[in-house]
């Protein structure tokens, strides 16, 4: 079906990507060229409005003008030193970051995964060298059905078996415990325990959202048994939940918080650890780093990226816009759904088992003008970029209604694929 969809130009590239490239994606058949805003655009010229913002990478909107001249006069200055040598960016881009953050120390990285391994690091140093766990015992507690990147550490203690089978042997020093469950956490702790890595929202589990109180909860029992608070918003992070990081929701402050994603607007792969604890001073030269992480470029694009974040008000806008849109999503009521759940514009659709899988609703949608993704079968995840305004709101919600409620048929017809809509 989705073949069928590609037109004569966009074959050529997708056939070319299918001839010479490894097939570890199985990405919607449109070939985009450009974008703005909250809008793309493929390579036949059809628009559509992208509702995924590449995994939340693109909450400040398409190449946003201001970023898109702080990466252009930046790459004309310099681009890259190396930490061997200082460069004139870092330390603005330490000092803006903290502030906004209220953090006092930052490890910057390149990609997301980068900034979990390097966590994973200084937590397990800090565990020997500050909290005296015994050489070699430390442990990190994590969360059933978590998404923290693709290394193979990482996935390691993931449990999607579609992550890990195949690429064993794994690291060990991880525990597993069901998410959204303070008491699971409480008894999972023992003397050995170094960190506890979460995310306040799992995403790629399908928007999960935990029980409120959560995070509340595990900021007190870590602060109990002198465990470090890992708060992986990479995702959640930098506006998308409706807050500048998903932890106000909660009123806390992790010891260690992970972004990477929106840093950039999307221009660039930009991920830093933050620190409100004593965890990263445990590092000392020549234990971490890496080529790229923290380069002049990196700095220059995340320092206006965050800048037009808090000037145009994009966490605000992003916070009544998803009011908006899950109201607007309710008030359709399309029989296929189950259930819409979200905060700010990070909101899942989950459909009727029976009602046809995700994937082929985002088929339907893409066929309307709407990119989005599903997450394990049942839901699709709606996170369009943090400037969105009403009218786009108001059109995409009469796009979904299209494709999600066929006209009088309800969803009697099976599978979906063969209904007429
Ligand atoms: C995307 C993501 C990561 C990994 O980031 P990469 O840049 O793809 O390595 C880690 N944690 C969360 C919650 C994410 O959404």
């Amino acid at each position: 079906m989705a073949s069928a969809f590609a037109t004569p130009s966009s074959r050529y590239f997708i056939d070319l990507e299918k001839e010479d490239g490894a097939f570890n994606y199985k990405p919607l058949d449109v070939v985009l060229h450009k974008g703005s805003g909250v809008w793309v655009w493929d390579v036949d010229g059809r628009k559509y409005m992208d509702c995924l913002s590449a995994y939340s990478a693109v909450n400040q909107g398409h190449c946003h003008p201001e970023i898109l001249r702080t990466l252009v006069d930046q790459a004309q200055r310099l681009t890259l030193t190396s930490r061997a040598f200082r460069n004139d960016q870092l330390g603005l881009f330490y000092q803006e970051l903290c502030e906004l953050t209220h953090s006092h120390r930052v490890l910057p990285m390149n990609s997301g995964a980068e900034a979990v391994e390097t966590v994973i690091k200084a937590v397990r140093k800090w565990g020997y060298q500050v909290k005296g766990i015994p050489a070699g015992q430390a442990e990190l507690i994590v969360c059933a059905d978590n998404f923290h990147g693709r290394t193979i550490t990482i996935v390691g203690f993931s449990t999607d078996p579609k992550s890990r089978e195949g690429f064993e042997p794994f690291t060990p020093g991880f525990k597993i415990i069901p998410y959204g469950d303070a008491e699971a956490l409480a008894q999972a702790i023992t003397p050995r325990t170094a960190g506890f890595l979460v995310e306040p929202i799992q995403g790629e589990a399908g928007v999960i959202i935990p029980p409120a109180g959560y995070l509340r909860q595990a900021r007190n029992i870590c602060d109990r048994h002198n465990v470090v608070l890992i708060l992986d918003e990479i995702q959640t992070g930098l506006g998308r939940t409706g807050k500048l990081l998903a932890e106000e929701h909660e009123g806390i402050e992790a010891d260690i918080t992970l972004i990477g994603k929106a840093l950039s607007g999307g221009f660039y792969p930009v991920s830093a650890v933050l620190s409100n604890h004593e965890v990263l001073s445990v590092l000392r030269p020549g234990e971490h780093g890496s080529t790229f992480g923290g380069n002049p470029l990196a700095c220059a694009v995340a320092r206006t990226a965050l800048r037009v974040l808090v000037q145009e008000h994009m966490a605000e806008n992003a916070l009544v816009m998803g009011e908006y849109f899950m109201s607007g999503l309710r008030s359709l009521h399309a029989p296929v759904i189950k259930e819409i759940r979200g905060k700010g514009l990070m909101i899942g659709v989950e459909l009727h088992p029976g009602a046809g899988s995700a994937r082929h609703y985002c088929e339907k949608l893409m066929a309307g003008g709407i990119l989005c993704k599903d997450t394990h079968e049942q839901t699709i995840r709606l996170a369009p970029p943090l400037v969105i305004q009403r009218e786009d709101i108001d059109w995409a919600l009469e796009t979904i209604r299209q494709a999600l409620v066929p006209a009088g048929a309800g969803w009697s017809c099976g599978r979906g694929a063969s209904c007429r809509s």
